[in-house]
């Protein structure tokens, strides 16, 4: 397979990092083609404004959705996004590295969705979302790691249900919506504080990694589960 790893940390020797570089050494290995995306070392910027555009459709009124739709058929986004494109479109299996910053993906990753997973190219009216989303076909994974500890995470913890709280709107809100097909995430709990935890993880993230087409897809519901008013028929609740 050609898996691209999308990776956010600012510390390569973080244990963000030594994930990052196991899953390259593991994947390599067991021979897919791998591609990284390193976030900070590439400066990637974060921010989406005008400057993502070689040409406006409508300078006088700068609305992003529809600038994004107008590059995508023009083929004039700017080069940092066009550059992240293709490698996805390359990819039939994507990793994003990151660790959980306020319940959520550091900026510079949320800037990267932000910007790559653009209207007429990722989602759009002609594309569909979900499972009609352009990115049908390809898988994605979250690797994460968590300052709090796992018992802050069930449904009634203090830090909210990680699958239905924290990680719904990436798992269902970004890859789902754009097609992928989300698998089980590989959670890091608090690696800081326990170096017989981390020796652990990097075990069983090796093991995982080593079958990487046996993970598990998350069963989100396709978009003929829902009535015209988006809501679940009945008989799927
Ligand atoms: C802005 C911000 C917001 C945050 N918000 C949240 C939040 O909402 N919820 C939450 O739970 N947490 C939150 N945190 C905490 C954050 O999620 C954790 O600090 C982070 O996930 C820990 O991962 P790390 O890679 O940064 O760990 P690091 O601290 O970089 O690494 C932990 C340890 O692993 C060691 N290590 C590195 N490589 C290896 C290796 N190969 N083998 C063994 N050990 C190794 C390192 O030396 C280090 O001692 C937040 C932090 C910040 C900065």
């Amino acid at each position: 397979m050609n898996v691209l790893i999308v990776y956010a940390h600012p510390e390569p020797k973080s244990f963000n990092g030594a994930l990052k570089d196991l899953a390259v050494a593991v994947l390599t290995d067991e021979g897919h083609q791998v591609k990284v995306s390193d976030l900070y070392a590439m400066n990637f910027k974060a921010a989406a404004d005008r400057d993502d555009f070689l040409m406006l459709d409508n300078p006088d009124f700068f609305k992003y959705q529809l600038e994004q739709g107008h590059a995508s058929k023009t083929n004039t986004f700017s080069k940092d996004i066009k550059e992240e494109q293709e490698k996805l479109l390359w990819a039939d299996f994507v990793i994003f590295q990151f660790p959980l910053w306020w319940y959520s993906v550091p900026a510079i990753l949320k800037g990267w969705f932000d910007r790559v997973f653009a209207s007429g190219f990722v989602y759009g009216q002609r594309i569909g979302r979900y499972d009609k989303g352009g990115f049908q076909g390809r898988k994605a994974m979250v690797s994460m790691t968590t300052g709090s500890p796992r018992e802050a995470f069930p449904p009634y913890g203090m830090d909210g249900d990680i699958h239905e709280k924290i990680l719904y709107p990436i798992n269902h809100g970004m890859l789902y919506f754009a097609g992928l097909e989300p698998v089980e995430p590989f959670i890091a709990w608090t690696p800081a504080r326990d170096e017989d935890a981390r020796i652990r993880y990097l075990e069983d993230y090796k093991k995982r990694l080593q079958n990487l087409s046996a993970i598990p897809s998350i069963p989100y519901h396709p978009t003929v589960h829902y009535d015209e008013h988006h809501q679940l028929k009945l008989e799927y609740r």
